[in-house]
């Protein structure tokens, strides 16, 4: 068993790995400044509260914890923000993971499993993606998270680092125990969104654009449930653990919907009824981006369990429930 340095461990993935690590019998340490993450999402093992561009406090933790491994999430994660303000992107996503990198050279292990995306691949000519279609990403977000795929292919080539590296397709619902879940603030994801609506917080979901190539015209991604993301991390684990590397997935569902697809599928899963406002296409927005997931089945054994659309809005709705009406918002004010 494994005691397990999560980087981002506070944030809506991060937590969802904390879970699934401690039930396989790990001990996940928590590594977050808290300027997206929660307090209230830290449950199963302790929290350092540190900037992974803090040398010290990364190297600190790392010693302290006698870390085992890294998982390393914590990043800026926002396409649109990144293109405005792209100096906090390299910043926190390239030269955090420098500072990461290097602490673990230094006094650390040499196990990283690092969360990728699949803005990497930017426009991608065909669907759906394999891990062999060319990356190239379109905003400073996906060029971010690339830049770190190649530091850290340099570092397992020149210091021995053994490396799993993951491309997230759209991380969707929530934990099925509704323990975590999403809360970002602002809300930019479509589900969440649409969610929103279905409970009178908003007055509709704006649609961006209905005129892209495809069955309805809206734009297709493919929704991975975010416990079945992270068990993907648990198999990683054990495998770089037993002497394995150079693990790169794409993580996704295999399936594509459409933005209108997910606004039906709100209206069944919560029979609220979601008005909907067809707007302008979204800047960079590609049309279709679906996953070709195989490969982490072949490589990894990995099985989805809740990446069906239905389970991933109900998990999602039942979680925003409890979110909005249970004691989390203030308890998590207070703290
Ligand atoms: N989208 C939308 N309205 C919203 C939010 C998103 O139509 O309020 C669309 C967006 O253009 C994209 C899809 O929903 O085609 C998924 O967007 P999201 O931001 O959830 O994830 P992304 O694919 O950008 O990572």
């Amino acid at each position: 068993m494994s005691t397990v340095l999560v980087t981002g461990g506070a944030g809506y993935i991060g937590s969802h790995v904390c879970k699934a690590l401690a039930a396989a019998g790990h001990t996940p340490v928590a590594f977050d400044n808290l300027s997206q993450g929660h307090l209230w999402a830290v449950r199963w093992g302790p929290l350092v509260d540190g900037d992974i561009r803090d040398r010290d406090a990364v190297l600190g933790a790392l010693r302290n914890y006698k870390a085992d491994a890294v998982v390393h999430l914590a990043a800026h994660s926002y396409v649109g923000e990144s293109m405005l303000h792209p100096e906090r992107y390299w910043d926190n996503n390239v030269v955090g993971s420098r500072v990461l990198l290097e602490a673990m050279r230094e006094d650390g292990p040499r196990l990283l499993i690092f969360s990728s995306t699949c803005a990497t691949y930017g426009l991608p000519k065909t669907v759906p993606v394999t891990e062999e279609t060319p990356q190239l990403p379109i905003s400073t977000y996906g060029a971010t998270k690339l830049a770190v795929e190649h530091m850290i292919a340099d570092y397992a080539r020149s210091y021995g680092f053994k490396q799993a590296v993951f491309r997230y397709f759209n991380a969707a619902g929530a934990d099925p125990d509704s323990e975590i879940g999403e809360a970002h603030d602002p809300e930019t994801h479509l589900i969440p969104n649409v969610l929103d609506v279905a409970r009178g917080a908003r007055s509709h979901v704006d649609v961006f654009g209905a005129d892209y190539e495809t069955p309805d015209g809206t734009c297709v991604r493919d929704y991975v449930h975010v416990s079945d993301i992270a068990d993907a991390h648990v198999l990683a684990l054990g495998a770089l653990s037993q002497g394995d590397s150079g693990i790169v997935c794409n993580l996704g569902a295999s399936v594509g919907y459409s933005v209108m697809d997910i606004v039906k599928a709100v209206r069944k899963v919560t029979g609220a009824n979601v008005p909907h406002r067809i707007t302008a296409r979204r800047p960079g927005d590609p049309a279709v981006v679906t996953a070709d997931a195989t490969f982490a089945e072949r490589r990894l054994g990995w099985r989805r369990r809740h990446s069906d659309l239905e389970t991933i809005i109900s998990t999602a709705w039942a979680w925003g429930q409890a979110y909005h009406s249970s004691h989390m918002r203030p308890a998590a004010r207070q703290a």
